[in-house]
């Protein structure tokens, strides 16, 4: 069992005070390296749901000023990297990741309340230039309402801190369902809204538990204007259609297919690099790691080859090892997933390159909890394989040759997807030309790098709508309202 000064209570937290769910029932966290129950958290339900709306309406009975609203942000932008160290260690212990990403990961969660109080100013009305119709026009950004807020594993700390931080802004409230597999991480940023933002009772709610229940309280009361939602496609095509009743607003940050694209006139050294550091953060487990590497046909070899030297010299391990360059995969579906675009695309044709060893490929997980999958690296890849038209979600490298810009773009754009993607080349005439082509939102240029708070991130096509992060997921919780005034 984990024990932390960040964590007084496994449970929820409801209008300011912690709570069991109603009926006493909890659910496990594991630790994914090892089996090890960290905890049994409160597993809520619709009544709960119901509880911290109610919370969260009255709470927003009084909008609180825009000076009030930054200090709150900055507040709690101080606290998470005053508690870096034990949130990163919750953070490793319940997700599987190296301590120094865990680490990483707290302080891009600080950086968006900073981004957000910073320029919070932007919400500030406006009266416009013009004067059409002879009046004066004033424009005005409220806050929608109470708003959902449902997460996912991958980043226990980063992917609420781009939803809270622009709901606070907004003056919002919030009710926030974690995931069930890192909750942990949750509880600790309540304990620190609680001791040491001193955030008022209602503004932030926490109810764990039973997606479906929590998810349906949210999508049928009035009170809540907005859901935000990262996750996957599957569950978001869900919530789009259960939104409809209310025409409840939804946002949506969902699954990706990442190309990434080497020109055989790129810094290869800097491709390969990059491409460590992307597609190996979190086991592979991102929205924005690479899903199918591109290589230009006449360095498809060099490339590979180099990339394998690297690929070998990864160490597996615990989180809190430090020697750990990759930690497993956050449970056994996600294993087999892994396991299934490998033993699929060799199948059809794909060759082993670096990582598992042909005649004994990784074995089925027998266990519920996490396993070790070795990073791995294929070539000949092609558009039949799973690997190709799917989210793999772990630690397979895929590489497939293309032998012109114009094969080079379709083969980029061959998927439903359009989150990230990533272009090496030194012709900056063609990586214009990519920029403007691929169908992504983010479209990297000679880097490997995913998004930052200060610029706007979200999906095209099946990764949903909505941004978060810079000016733009600073509306996200707003409604824009306009008053012409005759003069
Ligand atoms: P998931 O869709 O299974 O779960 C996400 C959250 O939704 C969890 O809290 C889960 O409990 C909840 N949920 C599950 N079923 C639900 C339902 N029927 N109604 C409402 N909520 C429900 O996704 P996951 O496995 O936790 O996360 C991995 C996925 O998230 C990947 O596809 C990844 O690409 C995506 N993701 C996207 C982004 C982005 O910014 N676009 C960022 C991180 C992760």
């Amino acid at each position: 069992m984990i024990s932390s000064p960040l964590i007084p209570v496994a449970g929820g937290y409801i209008d300011g005070h912690w709570c069991a769910a109603d009926g006493g029932q909890t659910f496990p966290v594991i630790n994914p390296a090892t089996g090890d129950v960290l905890a049994q958290v409160a597993r809520m339900g619709g009544d709960e749901t119901l509880l911290a709306i109610s919370a969260a309406s009255r709470a927003m009975a009084n909008t609180p000023t825009i000076e009030k609203r930054r200090e709150w942000l900055e507040n709690i932008a101080s606290a998470l990297v005053k508690n870096r160290d034990e949130i990163g260690r919750i953070l490793c212990l319940e997700h599987g990741k190296p301590w120094r990403e865990g680490k990483a990961e707290v302080d891009y969660a600080a950086g968006f309340f900073t981004y957000c109080a910073a320029n919070i100013d932007h919400l500030k009305s406006r009266v416009l230039e013009e004067r059409p119709r002879g009046c004066e026009w004033r424009v005005l950004y409220r806050p929608a309402g109470v708003v959902g807020l449902i997460v996912p594993w991958n980043f226990p700390i980063g992917m609420i801190a781009k939803k809270l931080s622009a709901a606070l802004a907004a003056g919002c409230a919030s009710i926030i369902k974690p995931a069930s597999k890192t909750p942990l991480t949750m509880i600790a940023l309540f304990a620190l809204l609680e001791r040491e933002v001193q955030l008022p009772a209602g503004w932030a709610n926490l109810v764990p538990g039973s997606a479906g229940a929590i998810a349906d309280a949210l999508l049928t009361h009035p009170d809540v204007a907005v859901i935000s939602f990262t996750g996957s496609t599957e569950v978001g095509k869900e919530l789009i259609v259960k939104s409809a009743a209310q025409v409840k607003r939804v946002a949506l940050e969902l699954g990706g297919n990442a190309p990434y694209i080497v020109f055989a006139d790129a810094d290869m050294d800097k491709a390969v690099d990059q491409l460590m550091v992307n597609k190996f953060r979190g086991s592979g487990q991102t929205c924005v790691c690479a899903n199918r590497i591109l290589v230009e046909r006449s360095i498809a070899a060099e490339f590979s080859k180099r990339l394998t030297i690297r690929v070998n010299a990864l160490r597996l391990g615990n989180s809190l090892d430090d020697e750990t360059d990759i930690g497993p995969l956050v449970d056994r579906a996600g294993y087999e997933k892994v396991r299934h675009h490998l033993t699929d695309a060799m199948a059809k044709g794909a060759q082993l390159v670096a990582g598992a060893v042909a005649d004994a490929l990784p074995p089925p997980l027998e266990k519920e909890w996490g396993g070790f999958f070795p990073p791995t690296v294929i070539s000949g890849v092609n558009r039949t394989m799973a690997c190709w038209n799917e989210e793999t979600f772990g630690p397979l490298v895929p590489i497939a040759e293309f032998d012109d810009e114009n094969d080079a773009m379709l083969k980029a754009n061959d998927t439903e997807y359009g989150l990230a993607s990533y272009i090496f080349t030194q012709n900056s005439a063609r990586a214009q030309r990519f920029v403007e082509g691929l169908h992504f939102q983010h479209v990297a240029w000679n880097t490997g790098t995913g998004p930052a708070p200060e610029a706007p991130f979200g999906g095209m096509r099946q990764s949903g709508y909505g941004r978060e992060g810079g000016i733009e997921g600073l509306f996200e919780f707003v409604d824009v309202k306009t008053s012409p005034v005759g003069i």
